[in-house]
């Protein structure tokens, strides 16, 4: 064992306690802390599942692994879903003074006209130099199921130009990904289906 602790307690759930608890309480995600002073930790079962994770690997195994909150996505599922993951316009312009954002209407979404159900937008937010998708913000239906390729393009500092070059299922909602993508390239107004 790399480290030793008196005791080990996982959970976010308890943060409140180690940070006034008794001093002989060594606490494994220590290591965490870092991220959560620089972004805001979203209570969810999903982050506390990945801290404890990385609390373990971190205690036993001295993996030193850190955890990158900036693309925890989430979702409220209300009709239409909302999800989410990464900078909005507002955090972005917040640092940069500027912001390369585009918003789409659903309604130029070829499934969700398909469907006569083109409630919704969806809008990404791309770093102004180099085209990194920074953000991704959805109101539409099966918006939770949506931001899952939003999230692998901020984890993973996809730029727009990544995502135009994928090729998507037609007809989706997913393709709003895509679309999103396109817009700062090219008006999409003018765009017929399926084009590159
Ligand atoms: C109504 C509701 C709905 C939610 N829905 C979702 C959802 O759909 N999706 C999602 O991702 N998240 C959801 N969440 C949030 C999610 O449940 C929490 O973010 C997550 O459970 C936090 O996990 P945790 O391990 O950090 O803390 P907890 O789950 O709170 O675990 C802490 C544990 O510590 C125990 N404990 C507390 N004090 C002590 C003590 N002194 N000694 C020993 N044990 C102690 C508690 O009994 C508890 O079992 C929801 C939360 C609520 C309340």
């Amino acid at each position: 064992m790399a480290n030793h602790y008196d005791l080990v307690i996982l959970g976010g759930g308890l943060r409140r306690r180690y940070r006034s608890g008794p001093p002989q309480f060594a606490y494994a995600h220590y290591k965490c802390r870092s991220a959560y002073r620089r972004h805001l930790r979203q209570q969810l079962e999903t982050v506390a599942a990945r801290e404890g994770k990385i609390a373990v690997e971190n205690a036993f195994a001295d993996a030193g692994k850190n955890f990158d909150l900036r693309s925890v996505p989430y979702a409220v599922f209300t009709d239409p879903e909302v999800a989410s993951v990464g900078m909005t316009e507002a955090q972005y312009m917040d640092i940069h003074g500027t912001c390369s954002c585009r918003t789409i209407s659903m309604d130029r979404i070829p499934r969700a006209v398909a469907v006569k159900d083109t409630r919704g937008l969806l809008k990404m937010v791309a770093h102004h130099e180099t085209g990194q998708v920074m953000g991704v913000h959805i109101l539409a239906p099966n918006a939770s199921e949506m931001i899952h390729e939003a999230v692998l393009a901020v984890k993973f500092g996809l730029t727009v130009d990544d995502l135009i070059d994928t090729v998507h299922i037609f007809p989706t909602y997913s393709e709003a990904i895509k679309i999103a993508a396109q817009a700062f390239r090219r008006d999409i107004r003018r765009m017929s289906c399926c084009v590159e």
